[in-house]
């Protein structure tokens, strides 16, 4: 009888680092393999000439006390606390984020419409669909000017095709009082569990997922590997255990599965012991890519402003991040960086345009809104990520029914992290799913 039961952890993110932390310490070997050369996942960081890029830029917050003061433990020392200070970009002007807190900067005739609407909204019954909830929540002013296309260019899809299941939590409704104020130029702040946030002094989002690692490798010593380069080519289950292939011919054995890379990737994994049913029911569960494009430039940081939306179809990115507004030491001396994010779909305009193409569009809207001088553009770089934002359509209540069904009647495996779990959450919620497996183990 073994001592210690063998957990196999699938990928390498923040989830598999929280949990092999979390752990109960010296009841299990843990090994987690990742497939990239380094941890971090979506929650990575890296370093080009000198200019630290997040893969899509990242703040560290909870509304959560308990995950948030674990997440702050887990920073130690590297960290600072910070302002949020976002806006969006309309029709030339900066609005302060989120865009009904900052409606006095709106032209006249736009802020009457969103006050007006606000107020007197004329919107009936409940709402069936994320449209709907747009208009019943903030009126026919703010849905229309702001958040409808603000929402068309991230899912990529009309807003009344998705549901409002996710909406609650993320988008909070906010207070007439607030509306009233923020119309007349009375400052009032939205989204405040996001207000200020954390963030690494040093290294990126990276050092926070480092850091973690590293307390989990202090408190389980030889009981932890980490097998970086190394892909997951199929899972099966022999008897009562589960065996993990990798892509040079490894096979290891575990007691206990955990699987946090994305659920379509899992599903292609364990295919030989899943019905060919859950195999198209996962392709009903849709996602979006992100493209980012990172900008070095030759030029100190020149704002104090860290995010900046973009609703306006004329623009290809929905948000535009200045990095050095989260740490002075991301950039080398007298340089700054910016990230743009562009969402997209498999087979759409955007998957087809090449790296130089994206780049070329985005240098040149940026400078025509005067986000940067294109002179000074001295670093540029690409990178796609495949899975990046969940897509609640009518299809993912029945779906993720099904194939979490299937998925929960083996014995000792579980789905832990944003695409594995398929929810469009944040760190703090993938670190919550991570305590919350830990202790079932
Ligand atoms: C653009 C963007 C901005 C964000 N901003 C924030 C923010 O400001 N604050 C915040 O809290 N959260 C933010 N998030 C969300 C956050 O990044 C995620 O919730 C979190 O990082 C997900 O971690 P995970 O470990 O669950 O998944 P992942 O990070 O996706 O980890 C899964 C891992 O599995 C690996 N893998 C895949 N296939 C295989 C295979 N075959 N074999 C082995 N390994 C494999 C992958 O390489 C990856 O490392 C943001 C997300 C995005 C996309």
């Amino acid at each position: 009888m073994r001592q210690k039961k063998r957990l196999g952890i699938l990928g390498g993110g923040i989830s598999a680092v929280s949990l092999s932390y979390l752990v109960p310490r010296g009841k299990f070997e843990t090994t987690i393999l990742e497939k990239e050369n380094t941890i971090g996942g979506l929650a990575r960081s890296f370093n080009k000439e000198g200019f630290v890029f997040d893969v899509g830029p990242h703040i560290i917050f909870a509304k959560d006390k308990k995950i948030l003061h674990w997440m702050v433990a887990m920073l130690g020392e590297n960290k600072h606390r910070l302002y949020r200070n976002n806006c969006s970009f309309y029709r030339g002007r900066f609005i302060k984020y989120p865009f009904e807190n900052g409606l006095a900067a709106l032209p006249k005739e736009d802020l009457f419409e969103c006050l007006y609407h606000f107020i007197n909204n004329n919107f009936t019954g409940e709402p069936k669909n994320f449209k709907e909830w747009m208009y019943a929540t903030f009126g026919k002013g703010i849905a229309e000017k702001y958040l409808i296309p603000y929402n068309k260019k991230i899912w990529k899809i009309d807003p009344s095709k998705l549901t409002t299941d996710w909406v609650g939590g993320r988008v909070p409704k906010p207070p007439i009082e607030d509306i009233i104020k923020s119309a007349i130029g009375i400052e009032t702040e939205g989204y405040t569990h996001q207000l200020h946030f954390y963030y690494p002094l040093k290294g990126g989002v990276q050092s926070f997922v480092n850091n973690i690692l590293r307390k989990a490798e202090a408190r389980h010593g030889k009981n932890l590997m980490i097998v970086t380069n190394c892909t997951v080519v199929s899972v099966i289950r022999r008897g009562e255990e589960w065996v993990v292939m990798d892509n040079s011919g490894n096979e290891r054995v575990f007691d206990i599965l955990v699987n946090t890379m994305p659920v379509h990737v899992f599903v292609g994994k364990i295919a030989k012991f899943i019905s060919k049913e859950t195999r198209q029911d996962v392709l009903h569960l849709r996602y979006n890519s992100l493209a980012l494009v990172f900008l070095g430039l030759e030029a100190p940081k020149r704002t104090d402003r860290f995010a900046i939306y973009f609703p306006e179809e004329d623009t290809l990115f929905h948000r535009v991040s200045y990095n050095d507004y989260v740490s002075p030491h991301l950039s080398p001396k007298d340089r700054s960086s910016v990230t743009a994010e562009i969402t997209y779909r498999p087979g759409d305009v955007i998957s087809k345009m090449t790296d130089a193409t994206l780049t070329q569009h985005c240098v040149h809207e940026l400078h025509a809104k005067g986000i940067i001088d294109r002179r000074t553009v001295l670093l540029k770089d690409v990178l796609r990520i495949t899975y990046e934002y969940p897509v609640y359509d009518f299809n993912y209540a029945p779906y993720t029914k099904k194939v979490y069904g299937a998925l929960t009647s083996f014995p000792n495996l579980y789905s832990c992290g944003r695409f594995a779990e398929f929810r469009y959450i944040n760190m703090n919620d993938c670190i919550k799913s991570a305590m919350e497996i830990a202790k079932k183990l």
